[in-house]
């Protein structure tokens, strides 16, 4: 459905200079695949997909849509415009219209669909969506994540052959980013062909048939999802996909900011999605800082959070200490409980309590 041969993009710029975004980019993609694009950020994924519809004109290459180069002299884009939809980070409505109409408006005009046609048409994919009640609004009394919605909505009124989706949880708030991935998996499921930039692995493992890693300007592995993140063969793709996010607090006496602590946490469960644990890793924490380990200073607090598995651990260190600071190990039977698993071990340079929960 779409072959991209060779393709670059040179941006220069005023001073002359110029940046190499896309090296040299090769790619097939089937109809009903589903792919996701990740990697760092700056390796040219958002530019990848402007180059796919040419809202940014490529440098050298070729892209062929259903047979025919849509980078050739005398090529028509707006046929090409009719087949591929897209998703922006920044949903991208119109404000002054409403939202049936942001819906209504490319189909009228471009597929030459009636009005009435077009709203009946309109108001099925806002149920699909979930938004029907949010016909006759405008834009801005919508939250991020039913804008994004809409714009789902927007780009599937044009019966796209294939969607394009440049990062689309990305400006949402944490708890609005589940509510756009289901309306995703859900087009995924009907066998919409969809080429998706996220930082979402697991959702990208999920969904995906198979997984772009790009960095440095070239697709640098491809796969399935089981090859990209259980196998990697590049170490790059490895260490990205692997990545651990973490938050790190030296504990170094009795009167330490306890609030900045739970400030900080509560910012990381949101981020990670990760809302649903932080009662207990809270009631964890503080039992752990004030009780067991209430006179052992200086101490190491840090949570971890492995976005592929899911893993989340509290690690409690102490720097020096060759055997556990807890001498009674029945006193964190009270723990064990709320915990998935607890692990007691030697470090390179002290000792360290893993609490997985
Ligand atoms: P990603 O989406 O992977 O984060 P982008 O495709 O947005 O990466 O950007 C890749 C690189 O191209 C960045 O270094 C960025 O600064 C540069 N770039 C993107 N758009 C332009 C532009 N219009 N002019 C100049 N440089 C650009
Ligand atoms: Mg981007």
């Amino acid at each position: 459905m779409i072959s991209i041969k060779h393709l670059s993009k040179i941006f220069k710029n005023p001073d002359g200079s110029s940046i190499t975004v896309l090296k040299d980019v090769n790619c097939d993609i089937q109809k009903g695949e589903v792919i996701s694009i990740i990697g760092p950020s700056g390796t040219g994924k958002s530019t990848l997909l402007r180059a796919i519809n040419m809202l940014e004109p490529p440098t050298s290459g070729e892209i062929w849509v259903d047979g025919e180069n849509i980078m050739a002299k005398g090529y028509r884009l707006d046929k090409m415009r009719k087949k591929m939809g897209m998703v922006f980070q920044s949903f991208n409505l119109f404000d002054h219209m409403t939202v049936l109409e942001n819906i209504t408006y490319a189909p009228v005009r471009l597929l030459k669909i009636s009005e009435e046609n077009a709203r009946e048409e309109a108001m099925d994919l806002l149920r699909k969506v979930g938004l029907a009640q949010k016909a006759d609004v405008f834009p801005d009394s919508l939250s991020g994540g039913q804008k994004q919605r809409v714009a789902i909505a927007r780009a599937l009124a044009m019966h796209p052959d294939v969607i394009l989706f440049d990062e689309p949880t990305s400006a949402l708030d944490p708890t609005m980013v589940g509510e756009v991935l289901s309306v995703m998996r859900q087009l995924a499921k009907d066998g919409m062909t969809m080429l998706i930039v996220t930082h979402e692995m697991r959702f990208a493992r999920d969904v995906s048939t198979r997984i772009f890693f790009m960095n440095e300007g070239i697709i640098y592995e491809d796969g399935t999802p089981e090859q990209i993140f259980e196998h990697p063969v590049h170490s790059a793709t490895k260490a990205f996909v692997n990545r651990i996010q973490k938050l790190v607090y030296d504990i170094d006496s009795e009167d330490f900011d306890y609030l900045q602590i739970r400030t900080g946490l509560n910012q990381f469960f949101l981020k990670y999605n990760l809302s649903g644990k932080a009662e207990n890793a809270y009631s964890i924490i503080s039992e752990m800082l004030f009780e067991h380990l209430g006179g052992i200073r200086p101490l190491t607090f840090r949570i971890t959070f492995a976005e592929l598995s899911g893993e989340t651990a509290l690690d409690f260190m102490v720097e020096g200490a060759s055997a556990s600071p807890i001498k009674d190990p029945a006193a964190l039977d009270g723990i064990r409980k709320k915990a998935q698993a607890i692990v007691e071990e030697p470090t390179a340079r002290g000792f360290r309590i893993k609490i997985l929960i």
